[in-house]
């Protein structure tokens, strides 16, 4: 099974990929995290993306479908992909369903995380990830169960992301509401979109999402 989530920045796709990835043995292709690998290494692509990251804006179509074909040129057929921050464009759109044909995969399901944008700016400001292992996690909503300590890895080492302040998350809102937002419609017509509650508790979106995939 092929899925996109599709939502504002801080909707829950990242916190719902890994319960999909950790239920389902899916693969979560995030070109968010691919892009910050490669600003930390330092490739080309990540020191063309670092400064436009920075300010909340979208990096290039090319780039980031490239990143895409590379995933699912590596990944086992048998496993199920979850494009998560993919695609934010129609140009992507439109790429994304030449590189499932080229890979002999189709789209199941769209799904979108409806929120209130009041909330984003609180959410985002609030998340925090560990360093080993990339759990994520929230200052008011998802603390780890004991303070300091991943849940999942155990590690005490955690980060926040740069470009998780106010100033760039209202860029990055904008950039959704301008260019991501009409690709909705692009799937809409192919009837493969389901609009779910993201205001909904972490377990209770969980449920919505996997009452879709279980048709
Ligand atoms: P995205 O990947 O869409 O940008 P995240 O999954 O990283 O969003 O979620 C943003 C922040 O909000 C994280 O700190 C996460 O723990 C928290 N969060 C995610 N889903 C919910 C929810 N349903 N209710 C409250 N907080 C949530
Ligand atoms: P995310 O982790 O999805 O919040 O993405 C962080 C940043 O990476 C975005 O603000 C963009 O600058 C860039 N980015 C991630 N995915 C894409 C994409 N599909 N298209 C363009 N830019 C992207």
């Amino acid at each position: 099974m092929n899925i996109i989530l599709l939502g504002p920045p801080g909707a829950g796709k990242g916190t719902q990929s890994g319960l999909l990835v950790e239920h389902r043995g899916m693969k979560q292709l995030s070109t968010g995290d691919m892009l910050r690998a490669a600003v930390k290494a330092e490739t080309e692509v990540g020191l063309k993306a670092k400064a436009i990251m920075e300010r909340g804006e979208l990096v290039s179509d090319a780039i980031v479908s490239a990143l895409i074909d590379d995933e699912l040129a590596a990944l086992d057929e048998s496993t199920g992909a979850i494009f998560d921050g993919y695609p934010r464009t129609e140009a992507q759109a439109v790429a994304l369903d030449a590189l499932l044909a080229k890979h002999g995969r189709k789209l199941q399901h769209v799904i979108e995380l409806d929120v209130d944008e009041d909330a984003l700016v609180e959410r985002i400001t609030g998340r925090f990830t560990c360093a080993n292992c990339g759990e994520g996690y929230h200052d008011t909503f998802k603390q780890p169960a004991k303070e300091g300590v991943c849940d999942k890895c155990g590690s005490t080492d955690f980060k926040r992301r740069k470009d998780d302040n106010e100033e760039t998350v209202r860029t990055r809102m904008a950039e959704y509401r301008a260019k991501t937002a009409p690709i909705l419609p692009y799937y809409e017509k192919s009837g493969l979109v389901t609009r779910i509650d993201g205001m909904a508790e972490i377990d209770d979106v969980t449920e919505a999402i996997e009452k879709v995939l279980n048709g």
